[in-house]
C-alpha cells in the first residue's frame, strides 16, 4: 500500500543529500506508516522505515503499522537520538510544519554534536497532494454521509430552530450514519450573523426572510468532507437573492475552469474577478479554497498566492462567498477532485437557490 509514498519519500532524501527523514505530524504518520494513534514519530531512511511509539501504542503499531521495525520509547526525544545514533544518521530532516518551536528547542538539547537537523516545507507539500483510488473512496464515502445527514435534517430547518439546534443534530445524524468525528465545528449562520464566514452555531433563532449557510463534514477512514449549502427561509429580499445568484454563478465559473496544469491562482482569480466585476470583490475576503484530506485544510491552498498548478487527481474546495455586514451573507462550497478531463464532485448536495417553506 505504502510503496510508492516511501519511494517519493526516498526520491526526496536523494535530491536533498540527506541520510533519514524523520515525520512527526500524525496526518504525514498515518500516510506513510498506517498509524491511527496520537502520538509517534516515523523515519525514513535509503534502506527502511521505523515506526517509534510509545508503551501505550505498542500493541496498537504491532498489528496496524507497515514499518521494517518499530521501536517502543520511553522518552520521545532520547528515543529518537538513540535511533539517529545508533543509525549513524548525521543529516536528518523533519516535517518543521509539525514541530512546535518548543519541541524543536527540546529536541536539539538531546541531539548530540554532529547531527544536523534540516527543516522541510515547501519540499513536503506535495506528499499527500494527490489522492489514490483508495483515499477517494474514503473521501467519496465521507461526502455521501454529508448528503444522506443533510436530507434527514433539513424538515427541522425552520423559524424557530436555534442554530446550534442544526449543527447538533447534523452532528448527531452524521456519527448514526457511520463518521467518525466532526471535521470542524460547523457553522450555522443567519440572518445578520450570515456575513460571519466563521460564524459558528449560536443561540440564534432562525427567523422568515433569513438565509442561513451551514458549513459542516465528518470523517470516513481519516478522510474528511467539507460542504456548505446556503438556503432562504421563505421570501428573502432582493438584495440577498442577488448576491446568493452571484456567489452560485462564481462557484459554476470556477468548476468549469477546473483542469490538470491550470495555476491554482488563476482557478481563484476565475470566482474573484466574476465577483469583482459584479461590484463585490472587497466582500469576498477569503481564498477559494482548500486541499481535503487526512486533514481538513491541506495543500493546496486555493488562493491568489499559490502558484502551482492544479494536478489530476488532488482534491480540493470550491467555495466563494460574499459577506455584507449588517445583511447576511452566502457561501455555496463543493469538493471536488481533479480529473485528466476536468472535475468530479465528491459532495452532492444541489446547490442551486432553495426557498423552504416558513408556514
Ligand atoms: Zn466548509
Ligand atoms: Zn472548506
Amino acid at each position: 500500500m505504502s510503496v510508492e509514498r516511501i519511494d517519493f519519500v526516498r526520491q526526496l532524501l536523494a535530491s536533498q543529500g540527506m541520510d533519514a527523514l524523520l515525520f512527526f505530524g500524525l496526518p504525514n504518520i498515518r500516510y506513510l506508516g498506517n498509524f491511527t494513534g496520537t502520538d509517534g514519530a516515523f523515519l525514513v531512511t535509503p534502506q527502511s522505515t521505523i515506526f517509534l511509539t510509545d508503551s501505550r501504542y505498542q500493541s496498537q503499531a504491532a498489528s496496524q503499522v507497515f514499518a521494517d521495525q518499530i521501536i517502543c520509547y520511553k522518552n520521545k526525544y532520547s528515543g529518537i537520538v538513540d535511533l539517529l545514533t545508533e543509525r549513524k544518521i548525521t543529516t536528518v530532516g523533519f516535517d518543521a510544519e509539525a514541530l512546535t518551536v518548543a519541541a524543536y528547542e527540546e529536541l536539539r538539547g538531546q541531539v548530540p554534536e554532529g547531527i544536523s537537523w534540516v527543516p522541510l516545507n515547501e519540499e513536503l507539500k506535495s506528499l499527500r497532494a494527490t489522492k489514490c483510488t483508495a483515499e477517494l473512496e474514503s473521501l467519496r464515502a465521507a461526502a455521501s454521509l454529508n448528503q444522506q445527514a443533510f436530507e434527514q435534517i433539513l424538515p427541522m430547518i425552520r423559524p424557530g430552530v436555534s442554530e446550534r439546534k442544526i449543527a447538533l443534530a447534523l452532528e448527531f445524524a452524521l456519527k448514526d450514519l457511520g463518521g467518525e468525528a466532526n471535521a470542524f465545528d460547523f457553522i450555522v449562520a443567519s440572518g445578520e450573523r450570515g456575513a460571519l464566514p466563521h460564524g459558528i452555531a449560536s443561540e440564534k433563532l432562525l427567523a422568515a426572510g433569513e438565509l442561513v449557510t451551514i458549513d459542516f463534514g465528518t470523517r470516513v477512514a481519516g478522510y474528511h468532507s467539507d460542504e456548505t449549502v446556503t438556503l432562504a427561509l421563505g421570501e428573502v429580499d432582493g438584495k440577498l437573492r442577488q448576491i446568493f445568484a452571484i456567489v452560485l454563478k462564481a462557484h459554476d465559473l470556477a468548476l468549469e475552469a477546473i483542469t490538470p496544469g491550470l495555476p491554482i491562482c488563476d482557478l481563484d482569480a476565475v470566482a474573484r474577478d466574476y465577483i469583482t466585476a459584479q461590484g463585490f470583490g472587497e466582500f469576498f475576503g477569503h481564498g477559494l479554497g482548500h486541499g481535503v484530506g487526512l486533514e481538513i485544510h491541506e495543500y493546496p491552498a486555493v488562493s491568489m498566492r499559490t502558484e502551482a498548478p492544479l494536478c489530476e487527481g488532488m482534491v480540493i474546495t470550491i467555495e466563494p462567498g460574499i459577506y455584507l455586514p449588517g445583511i447576511g451573507g452566502v457561501r455555496i462550497e463543493d469538493t471536488v477532485v481533479v480529473t485528466a478531463g476536468g472535475y468530479s464532485a465528491l459532495t452532492s448536495i444541489p446547490k442551486t437557490f432553495r426557498q423552504l417553506a416558513v408556514g
